[in-house]
């Protein structure tokens, strides 16, 4: 079943030029696919017009048959929760513990900060202690997100992006910053993770090794343009 389908996307920044050109690709639910290209690509540009940060130009975005560019402003809410996002560095709110950063990816970062855990029932909570416990830091939900090591910060941000019950979850370089054995412990649990809970994933990465070692399949971008769309077993076998 297609979860997503792009067609004929564009986008340029101002009048410069374009940094997506006619991008088209579809990703099956329950798809591992990264997203491989040098720095200016634009991957992160793709990712963002998925969920309606970034304005695209021209084309379709089909999440589940919804054209999401012809949402209204209002409906954007319900498409940010279906679709969680991961970022290079992590977006957590630093002084805020480990379990108030995830179950604030349940709200939004609408109203104070203050109080957040005041407002989740024991369900919630218990599904953010699960989560937590799946990634292995349980042991920090009551520490300061700014004390945590990298490694760390970016499995809570999975956390919160997966409370949220999301069909897809697009990871925007999430291992850019971090060492090759904290790469390994994200992207590990990022497979794993992802697979029990059949959720689809669009990882942006610019390290082909890891690509292949990961996905089901990986899509090329350079200068805005698909080069290359394929399994990763047929790229492992160009070797
Ligand atoms: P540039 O010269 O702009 O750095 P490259 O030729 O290195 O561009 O390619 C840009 C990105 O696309 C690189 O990250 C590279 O790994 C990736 N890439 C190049 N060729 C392929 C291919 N056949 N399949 C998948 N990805 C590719
Ligand atoms: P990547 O994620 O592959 O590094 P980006 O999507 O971040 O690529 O960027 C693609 C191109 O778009 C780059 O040339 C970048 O400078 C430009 N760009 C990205 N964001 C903006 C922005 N907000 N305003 C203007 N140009 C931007």
């Amino acid at each position: 079943m297609t979860l997503l389908q792009i067609n004929h996307l564009e986008k340029s920044y101002g009048s410069d030029t374009k940094v997506l050109k006619d991008v088209n690709f579809s990703v099956d639910a329950g798809e591992f696919v990264s997203i491989i290209g040098s720095s200016g690509a634009g991957k992160s540009t793709l990712l963002r017009c998925i969920n309606r940060i970034v304005e695209s130009d021209n084309g379709e975005i089909l999440f589940n048959g919804t054209n999401v560019l012809h949402l209204k402003k209002k409906e954007l809410r319900k498409l940010r929760t279906d679709i969680g996002m991961i970022f290079q560095h992590y977006n957590l709110v630093p002084r805020l513990t480990v379990i108030e950063n995830v179950l604030h990816g349940r709200f939004g970062y609408k109203g104070t900060i203050e109080g957040v855990l005041g407002r989740f029932t024991e369900e919630e909570k218990e599904k953010a202690f699960y989560l937590l416990a799946k990634l292995g830091i349980e042991e920090h939900a009551y520490k300061r997100c700014d004390q945590l090591s990298g490694g760390q910060q970016q499995r809570v941000g999975i956390c919160r992006a997966l409370i949220q019950d999301p069909k897809l979850i697009l990871c925007d370089e999430p291992i850019a910053s971090l060492d090759p054995s904290s790469s390994k412990v994200i992207m590990d649990h990022l497979k794993s993770i992802t697979r029990d809970l059949g959720i689809t994933c669009i990882v942006n990465l610019h390290q082909v090794e890891v690509a292949l070692e990961y996905s089901d399949r990986i899509i090329g971008l350079k200068q805005g343009q698909i080069i290359f769309d394929g399994r990763s077993v047929l790229l492992r076998q160009e070797d």
